[in-house]
């Protein structure tokens, strides 16, 4: 087996980061989050075991390498994984689509709505 690289932090993570919070089939992608520039299995498993608050990375940021695959353990470029239509470009593994809902957590600028007062 080849070694977990990069590593991915997480509660209950299974081979393909799955976690304590998202474990159904499709939930196999990993974030590095800007404020420690480590991989995580979710925000919510960030602030169980980080001890600062999550950071989002900027728009002009979204170049860098910065979402892993948990199936085929490619690093793709967080405007590739935006782009990517829920399928991982690389080994064509379906990603959970209602991730989307929570891009705003990871990358900012990325919601276009404001939300409501
Ligand atoms: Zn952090
Ligand atoms: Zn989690
Ligand atoms: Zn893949």
């Amino acid at each position: 087996m080849p070694p977990l690289v990069p590593e991915v932090r997480g509660l209950n993570l299974d081979p393909e980061t799955r976690c304590l919070h998202y474990y159904s089939a499709l939930d196999i992608i990993a974030i590095k989050m800007k404020c420690c520039a480590t991989y995580y299995a979710c925000k919510d498993c960030h602030s169980a075991l980080a001890n600062h608050p999550l950071e989002p990375w900027p728009r002009s940021e979204w170049h860098t390498a910065a979402v892993l695959c948990g199936a085929c353990r490619t690093e793709l470029t967080i405007s590739a994984y935006l782009a990517c239509r829920s399928i991982c470009p690389a080994c064509r593994a379906a990603f959970n689509p209602r991730c989307s809902n929570h891009h705003h957590f990871y990358f900012a600028g990325h919601a276009i709505r404001p939300e409501p007062r």
